[in-house]
């Protein structure tokens, strides 16, 4: 009786403490699940033995992480606030082009509210060509446009997957230097026409009474005059691509028959330099009607073609046509004169750029003509290739898009017309 007392007051009194135990066990539990709801440093739980070393390493925790948050806040607010200062436009686009984040030059200069996040770029900014940029995704090269009355550089880079950082620049008072300088420019040639013209009479009218003249001062007046034409190309040129700079863009476009104009700049040209006695060919598809400014296309279609009579060497062959090539019209002048070395060729539109010194220091020129016809290509969304080999001759070739020109589809005119080659 009495083992049997001992052993159910032992067995009462394990289950006693088993259940004090679970209580204290659940309570610890209880208190833990409710801090985790809502864990401020300061209410963390404390307690003895085991649960009090986990409180107490949960909370170093939470305090470790509690002070990441902060530093990682403070270093996106500093790099938010730095490029608040910014007077360049930055805006983040998430990978479907939707707007994430932008400082405050972007918010000014394109207008946007911050209930625009998450809204696509393109249907805020609704420029044709601001779409065809950002969608291309090859952004090597900036795009400039006119956006809310401002000329605007963008330029887009992209990172992380697929996501893009987008730089916006006002560049309105680069636009206003660059005019300041075209200005200059065309006042400067401008100015020195007329005492020019005033030389240029003199030493032509003592030329002609030349049986007067002294052998030596004959020399030198025949070499003011060489250098006063040669002065007089330099201010043409110069006045033209002032001119071409400073004038809108080709909008009211006239239908240019390529026929004619491309037989009228091939006369002229032959005329220049008949003691090389080149030969010719010309070759028109007669369909072809360019879109643009008649006497612009003439002038760059004519800068081309002579020179390639002027670089070819006696006896060159020099052709001009004009065809359709897949969606485009191509205008090319090939000769099979002395060709370009190909360092040079990237270079030869820039303004005095004249390649080759030891070639063109026989032949005059004022290094501008390239420059010229680029400038009127761009007028007319066309572009220019140069195909060229040293000794294999050169290829110029104008690419006109399908907005600068239309086809005719009368019966007379539906196929190339290829002019007899003309000596
Ligand atoms: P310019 O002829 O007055 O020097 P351009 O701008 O018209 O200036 O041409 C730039 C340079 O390109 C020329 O100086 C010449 O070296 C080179 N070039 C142009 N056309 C040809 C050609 N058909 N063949 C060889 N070189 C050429």
């Amino acid at each position: 009786m009495t083992s049997f007392l001992l052993g159910y007051s032992i067995t009462l009194g394990m289950l006693l403490s088993l259940s004090g135990y679970l209580i204290w066990m659940l309570r610890h539990l209880y208190r833990f699940e409710r801090w985790l709801q809502n864990p401020v440093l300061s209410d963390a739980p404390e307690s003895r033995g085991l649960w009090g070393r986990i409180f107490d390493r949960i909370y170093l925790l939470q305090k470790k992480e509690k002070a990441a948050r902060k530093t990682l806040h403070q270093v996106i607010k500093r790099a938010q606030d730095s490029t608040n200062t910014l007077t360049d436009g930055v805006v983040i686009l998430d990978e479907h082009g939707l707007l994430e984040w932008w400082n405050r030059t972007a918010a000014k200069l394109l207008n946007l509210r911050t209930q625009d996040r998450g809204l696509m770029l393109t249907h805020l900014l609704r420029d044709p060509a601001f779409k065809q940029y950002f969608e291309s995704e090859t952004y090597q090269i900036p795009l400039v446009l006119t956006a809310h009355n401002k000329p605007l550089e963008f330029h887009v880079t992209q990172f992380g997957k697929n996501e893009r950082l987008l730089l916006i620049r006002d560049i309105s008072h680069l636009q206003q230097l660059e005019k300041v300088r075209t200005d200059f420019v065309a006042n400067v040639s401008h100015e020195l026409r007329t005492p020019l013209t005033v030389l240029k009479g003199y030493v032509e009218t003592f030329l002609q009474i030349d049986h007067t003249l002294h052998p030596t001062l004959k020399r030198g007046l025949a070499q003011m005059q060489e250098q006063t034409q040669r002065m007089e190309a330099l201010i043409t040129d110069l006045l033209l691509l002032s001119k071409l700079e400073s004038s809108p863009p080709v909008r009211t476009a006239t239908s240019i028959g390529l026929t004619s104009l491309l037989t009228r700049v091939m006369a002229e040209a032959k005329a220049i330099y008949p003691h090389k006695e080149h030969s010719f060919e010309l070759s028109v598809d007669a369909r072809i009607q360019l879109l643009g400014h008649e006497e612009e296309l003439h002038s760059a279609f004519s800068n081309m073609l002579i020179n390639a009579v002027k670089y070819t060497q006696t006896h060159g062959h020099i052709q001009l046509q004009a065809l359709v090539h897949e969606q485009e019209v191509w205008v090319e002048v090939i000769d099979n004169g002395p060709g370009i070395d190909p360092s040079y060729t990237p270079r030869l539109t820039e303004r005095f750029f004249r390649g080759d010194p030891n070639r063109t220091q026989q032949i005059s020129g004022t290094g501008l003509g390239l420059a010229i016809v680029k400038h009127i290509l761009i007028r007319h969304e066309a572009t220019l290739e140069i195909i060229s080999r040293p000794g294999q001759g050169s290829c110029f070739r104008c690419r006109f898009p399908q907005q600068s020109f239309e086809l005719l589809q009368t019966a007379s005119t539906k196929y190339p017309t290829a002019l007899a080659p003309q000596e």
